[in-house]
C-alpha cells in the first residue's frame, strides 16, 4: 500500500467501558418503538412477535460463520436448512420450487416478473389492481413491462368486467395480492384465474402478507403460477428498522427451469442425503447471491420447526379473528367503507370526521403514539379516502385489542373536544411532529448541506 495512504496518527476515539456502553445502547432502544415495545398495528405490515429463539439459533457459529466460497462439502448443513426451508414454503403454498434470493418483497416481485417475461416473451402488459401494493407497478415497470390497472368494484374486489375487457393477447401476466390490501377475501378467484390463463397469461400471486391464508390455502389450487414471500412478515423475522428481509419466490412446475441463478438440489445416493447447487440453461441468471439474507432464512426456518406445518392453521385462524374483533368494535364508531368480514386486517375512513372537526389520519396517528401505540398504515390502498389500514396479527391478547379500542373511541371524542390535541401530536416521543410541507419543498437530501456539516 502506498505510504501516503497509512495512517500516520492513532485514531483518537475516547474509551469507554462496558457498563458505559450497554447503558449507551439501552437508552437509545427506549427511544425506538418496535414490535417488543407495544401494539403495532400496521396494515400490510405484518407486525407479528419476533420469536427470540429465531434470534439464538440465527447466531449459531456454524450458520455466523459461513464463507460463501467456502467448500461446498463444507457447507452442507446450510444447503440443507435452505432447500428444507424452501421445502416447507412449497408445501404450504402448493408450488413446484423456489428460490431464496431476493432480500425483499419487492425484490422477489422483480424476479417474479422477470421469470414471466422469459416465459411470455411476445407480451408486454402486466395487469394491476387499484388496491394493489405500490411496489406491484413499480416492479412491472422496472421489467419492461406496460401497466394497465383493473377496477375494484363497489365490494373492494376486482370487477369481472373490467378484466375481461383490458386481457388481450398482450397480457403477460395479471398481479393479484388475495386477501387484497383492504382485507378482502377474492371470492372469484378461480374465474380469474381461468379467464388469465385462457387468454395465455400467468398468475402472479403477491404473498408478503400470507397471514391470513397459511396453513388454510395452496394458493396454486387457486390457479397462481408463480409468488413472493415475505419471510419479514408472515415468518416473524424482523424488519423495518429491525432487520434486512428476504421476499423468496416459487414457482410451478413448467416455470422451475427460469428460476434465477444456482437453484439447490437435493440427491439421494445409498442412502445418504448431499446438496448441491445448479443452474438452468433457461434461467433468468443472477439477481443477487443465491442464499439471499441467509440469516433471514435461518430465522424463519427456526420459526416453522417450531410452529410444525400444521401449526399455521391456528395462526391464520386467529390472525383472522383478531381483525375480525377489532373491525367489529370499531365498526360501532367508526365509518368502514367495505362492509364485508374482512380477513388478516381491514380499512377504516375518517373523511367523514375530517370534514365535520378537521381531524385526519395523520393526527390519528400520530396522536396514537403518545400513547405507547404505534400507528396503523394511513392513505393506503389509495382508492379508500382518509384511510387508516389495521392489521392486529395473531400475536396480540385481548387485553391489548380492548385498550387500542378504547384508545380509538377516546381520540374520537377529543376530535370534538379538543382537536389541538391531536393537531399537536406527538408530544411525549423524542420525535415530534415535523413539518410536511417544509420538507417537501425545502428538502435536505444530505448530512452535508452546501459544505457544512450539520
Ligand atoms: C410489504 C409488501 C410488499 C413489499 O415488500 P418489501 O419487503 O417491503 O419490499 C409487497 N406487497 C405487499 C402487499 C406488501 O404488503
Amino acid at each position: 500500500m502506498k505510504n501516503n495512504l497509512l495512517r500516520q496518527s492513532e485514531l483518537s476515539m475516547k474509551a469507554f467501558s462496558e457498563p458505559e456502553l450497554v447503558r449507551y445502547f439501552t437508552e437509545l432502544s427506549y427511544r425506538v418503538f418496535g414490535v417488543s415495545s407495544g401494539f403495532y398495528p400496521l396494515g400490510s405490515c405484518t407486525m407479528k412477535y419476533n420469536p427470540a429463539i429465531n434470534e439464538k439459533v440465527a447466531s449459531l457459529a456454524g450458520f455466523t460463520g459461513i464463507h460463501p466460497l467456502q467448500d461446498i462439502k463444507k457447507t452442507q448443513g446450510s444447503l440443507r436448512l435452505m432447500y428444507e426451508l424452501i421445502s416447507s414454503l412449497c408445501a404450504l403454498t402448493g408450488m413446484k420450487d423456489g428460490t431464496l434470493a431476493p432480500c425483499a418483497g419487492a425484490q422477489g416481485e422483480y424476479t417474479g416478473l422477470k421469470i414471466i417475461r422469459k416465459a411470455r416473451p411476445e407480451r408486454k402488459v402486466i395487469l394491476v389492481p387499484d388496491s394493489a401494493h405500490g411496489t406491484n407497478p413499480a416492479s412491472a415497470s422496472v421489467n419492461g413491462f406496460k401497466v394497465v390497472q383493473v377496477n375494484s368494484d363497489l365490494n373492494g374486489l376486482v370487477d369481472l368486467n373490467d378484466l375481461k375487457s383490458k386481457l388481450n393477447s398482450d397480457v403477460a401476466g395479471l398481479m393479484l395480492t388475495n386477501p387484497n390490501t383492504l382485507g378482502l377475501y377474492e371470492f372469484n378467484i378461480e374465474k380469474i384465474s381461468d379467464l388469465v390463463h385462457k387468454n395465455g397469461a400467468l398468475m402472479y400471486y403477491d404473498g408478503a402478507n400470507f397471514n391470513a391464508l397459511i396453513g388454510q390455502v395452496k394458493v396454486s389450487e387457486n390457479g397462481f403460477d408463480i409468488l413472493h414471500l415475505n419471510l419479514h412478515k408472515t415468518f416473524s423475522t424482523p424488519h423495518g428498522g429491525g432487520g434486512p428481509g428476504s421476499g423468496p419466490v416459487l414457482v410451478v412446475e413448467d416455470l422451475v427451469k427460469y428460476l434465477p441463478y444456482r437453484i439447490i438440489k437435493k440427491v439421494t445416493k445409498n442412502n445418504k442425503e448431499t446438496y448441491s447447487v445448479t443452474t438452468d440453461k433457461n434461467s433468468i441468471g443472477r439477481i443477487s447471491m443465491f442464499y439471499g439474507n441467509f440469516l433471514v432464512a435461518v430465522k424463519a426456518y427456526a420459526y416453522i420447526l417450531s410452529m410444525g406445518l400444521d401449526g399455521f392453521k391456528l395462526v391464520s385462524e386467529t390472525a383472522v379473528l383478531n381483525a375480525r374483533y377489532l373491525q367489529r368494535k370499531l365498526s360501532e364508531k367508526f365509518f368502514m367503507p367495505y362492509k364485508s368480514p374482512c380477513m388478516h386486517e381491514f380499512v377504516l375512513s375518517l373523511d367523514d370526521l375530517k370534514e365535520k372537526t378537521s381531524v385526519t389520519a395523520l393526527d390519528f396517528a400520530k396522536s396514537l403514539i403518545d400513547y405507547k401505540m404505534y400507528a396503523p398504515t394511513i392513505y393506503f390502498p389509495l382508492i379508500v379516502k382518509e384511510a387508516l389500514m389495521i392489521e392486529p396479527t395473531e400475536t396480540e391478547n385481548l387485553d391489548t385489542l380492548n385498550n387500542f379500542c378504547d384508545l380509538m373511541f377516546d381520540l374520537l371524542d377529543k376530535s370534538f373536544t379538543n382537536s389541538k390535541e391531536l393537531k399537536e401530536a406527538p408530544t411525549l416521543s423524542d420525535v415530534g411532529r415535523i413539518d410536511e410541507v417544509k420538507a417537501v419543498k425545502e428538502p435536505i437530501l444530505s448530512v452535508y448541506d452546501e459544505g457544512e456539516k450539520i
